[in-house]
């Protein structure tokens, strides 16, 4: 009897994913190939099509049969069990929220992403403020919603990275902070010595077969993926079919090319996750941190270390002329410039981690009420200055950048740094179990390294909580010392070129 109720949940898991992957095929095609002309009729499937989904995701029998099967998860076997405990979380979540406050916060969300781009586009906060304070309002009754009982905070963030243990996270970013600043005040703030070698000529169409020789050369399956453009780069996964996008300059390789080892990494989770698990959570990513890690892998550890640049200067110099006499050392420190700078996407490896904690300080205070929303600009600036020793000429180089806020996700910017975190763990990790690392990229001996994440990590999807996944796979709960040696190595190399 189990297990055909089993079998009924997997059928439904299965039509939902369905519906899913056709929402991000619409989605992913509106990002690259689709006429300028026609957004309104895109915009209404679209709604259609989500209202389907969540219609089906909502029907009474759907969560009937979850309850049921959650009931009697100890006759399940662990595998089943798996996709019934993350199915009931989730719609638990869901259900705890009353209607008007649902369609309230999409309202606002969405008005507010309007305005914030006309505030960032006109330099003026004041316009934004009054939707980021309604904003801040919601989410705590969003995370009251879900649970009274726990700091909304804490709340918020299992929203995006569950399983991790948020008084682990406060700890982890606190000493990250104080490892990080003696760094960041070490670095050249001019950087000019190092921009120059991947900087020049490339024309696009060789840059677009040099980012495709790499993804595949990396283990990037063209046959269930492909490799496109977008202004904003992204990953979107069509049930299977793995879509990158990527962002070319004729004047810099380094953009596309760390774009691309970026979302490949992504796109290899995507590719790596069980395929007999499609649609289930057990077959769907563990969490928005450890899908980070896989991208800051193949791009920052992988993509920025001497050994890849050993492997692939060769084939770039045949596609560009340019490099012909421009020496490896040169080629890795442009591929690893860093400098304090004021935009966090646009920043390297070093600083990046202090932009998004400067970030979760502010909403942390927004939230537990220690920080006015009016405030905000000018608490942005203090800290800009405080770690960056940087002043924001204007509020669209500082509180306005992003449009996390104005979108509702109070929460979200952690999950950034807990992906180099846990990146940094597995590198060492993976080292730790298969040698030398360096070896292996200079040698283009892809493979064992992605089995060895395949089966450490893409393969279980949510089989673990994201905390446990790491721990499991690295033998340490999330920490911040491999990533702190490891920038505290970069530093020293860049200093030595
Ligand atoms: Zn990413």
């Amino acid at each position: 009897m189990i297990a055909y109720l089993y079998g009924h949940l997997l059928v439904a898991l299965r039509k939902h994913a369905d519906l899913a992957a056709t929402l991000h095929l619409l989605e992913w095609d509106q990002e690259t190939f689709m006429p300028s002309g026609t957004l309104a009729e895109r915009a209404r499937q679209i709604g259609t099509l989500s209202a389907v989904l969540h219609e089906y995701e909502t029907a009474p029998a759907f969560l009937a049969l979850v309850d049921g099967l959650y009931e009697r998860r100890a006759d399940l076997d662990p595998r089943q069990a798996v996709d019934v405990r993350e199915t009931k979380w989730r719609m638990d979540r869901r259900r705890a929220l009353p209607g008007p406050l649902v369609a309230e916060r999409a309202r606002v969300q969405a008005e507010a992403r309007g305005v914030w781009a006309e505030a960032r586009r006109d330099n003026d906060f004041s316009r934004l403020a009054p939707r980021l304070q309604r904003i801040v309002e919601l989410e705590r009754q969003f995370a009251a919603a879900v649970d009274p009982n726990r700091p909304a905070y804490d709340v918020l963030l299992e929203e995006y990275e569950p399983g991790i243990c948020p008084a682990r996270l406060r700890s982890l970013l606190a000493t990250l902070r104080e490892g990080l600043r003696p760094l960041v005040a070490r670095l050249d703030r001019n950087g000019a010595a190092a921009k120059a070698a991947l900087c020049g000529r490339f024309p696009l169409d060789r840059q677009r077969r040099f980012n495709r020789l790499v993804a595949e050369t990396i283990g990037f399956d063209f046959t269930r993926g492909r490799l496109d453009e977008a202004a904003h780069p992204f990953t979107i996964d069509i049930g299977g079919d793995v879509r990158l996008t990527t962002r070319y300059d004729e004047n810099d390789l380094r953009y596309a090319l760390y774009s691309t080892l970026h979302e490949a990494g992504h796109g290899l989770y995507e590719q790596g996750l069980d395929p007999d698990a499609l649609g289930t959570p057990r077959g769907t990513a563990c969490s928005l941190g450890v899908h980070e890690s896989q991208s800051r892998f193949w791009e920052n550890h992988v993509g920025r270390m001497e050994a890849f640049w050993e492997r692939f200067l060769a084939p770039a110099r045949e596609l560009f002329p340019e490099l012909a006499d421009v020496p490896l050392r040169s080629v890795l420190a442009s591929a690893n410039e860093a400098k304090p700078s004021l935009i966090r996407t646009e920043a390297d490896e070093i600083t990046y981690n202090l932009h998004i904690i400067l970030r979760f300080e502010l909403e942390t205070a927004l939230i537990e009420d220690r920080l006015r929303v009016d405030d905000l600009p000018a608490a942005w600036r203090a800290k800009m200055e405080e770690y960056f020793g940087l002043e924001p000429p204007s509020d669209r180089e500082g509180v306005l950048q992003d449009v996390h806020w104005a979108s509702g996700t109070i929460g979200y910017f952690p999950t950034y740094t807990l992906g180099n975190v846990y990146a940094a763990q597995l590198m060492d990790a993976a080292e730790a179990s298969l040698g030398s690392i360096a070896d292996l990229v200079r040698a283009g001996d892809f493979p064992p390294l992605l089995q060895w994440l395949r089966q450490r990590v893409h393969r279980l999807g949510q089989t673990y909580p994201a905390g446990e996944l790491i721990t499991q796979a690295t033998g340490e709960a999330p920490t911040a010392q491999p990533l702190l040696d490891h920038l505290s190595r970069k530093l020293e190399m860049i200093e030595s070129l």
